[in-house]
């Protein structure tokens, strides 16, 4: 989170939830399950409420919540995600059977590079949503970007990580390859001559990208 007191005054004006949708966002807080934040999840929504895309492909599917907000909103919207950890991936499957989008929400089991072929089989897709290690955002748009339509979009979470990215200097050592991936991954999307890039500063960060003169 970039922004405590504001997200949270945000988040106080959200309607209460019920539900499964309720049960699952309670399920990661108690799990460390690093599911969207709402305010950026919401900007999110909104753009792909505009695009009405036919089809999403979703790179980290964690337990199936941003693919079940996606489909809540987009009737008409196919959903294509994969995740990597097993019992993940597990409750994904459960929680996408209960919401009752297992005919437009299809997840695969594995690695996304290893899954690629069969993943842009799905395709082509009107949007490419990258939530998955964050070290490897440049991969994921390397291998996944052809897939994208023109007057598509490719919407990228967590590009700011707890706006360490825009630190001078960073403290936990842990994190600074990583943030220094994320970094070049944002110049990248910056100055990429087919790419109307905007950053949003909510939530972990998103990055909006509309493919233009393609
Ligand atoms: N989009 C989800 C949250 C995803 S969290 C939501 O908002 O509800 C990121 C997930 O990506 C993790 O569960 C992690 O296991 C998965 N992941 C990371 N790298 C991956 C890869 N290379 N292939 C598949 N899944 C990956
Ligand atoms: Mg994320």
């Amino acid at each position: 989170m970039i922004s405590d007191h504001v997200e949270q005054y945000l988040e106080s004006l959200r309607p209460k939830r019920e539900g499964l949708m309720e049960e699952m966002e309670v399920y990661a807080r108690e799990n460390h399950i690093p599911i969207m934040e709402q305010t950026s999840l919401a900007v999110m929504l909104q753009l792909l409420s505009f695009l009405k895309p036919n089809r999403i492909l979703e790179i980290g599917a964690a337990i199936g919540y941003s693919a079940i907000r996606m489909a809540d909103l987009l009737p008409e919207t196919a959903i294509i995600t994969v995740e990597r950890d097993e019992t993940r991936y597990k409750e994904a499957v459960a929680n996408i059977e209960k919401a009752g989008y297992s005919d437009r929400i299809t997840i695969l089991y594995g690695d996304a590079f290893e899954l690629a072929d069969e993943l842009k089989q799905y395709g082509p897709y009107q949007a490419l949503f990258i939530d998955a290690a964050k070290g490897q955002y440049q991969r994921f748009f390397d291998e996944f970007f052809g897939v994208v339509e023109e007057q598509g979009i490719v919407l990228s979470d967590n590009i700011l990580f707890r706006g360490m990215v825009a630190e001078e200097e960073i403290q936990e050592k842990r994190f600074r390859s990583m943030v220094k991936k994320l970094r070049q991954y944002n110049e990248f999307l910056m100055s990429h001559p087919d790419l109307y890039t905007t950053i949003y500063p909510i939530g972990d960060g998103l990055a909006v990208s509309q493919r233009i003169n393609s």
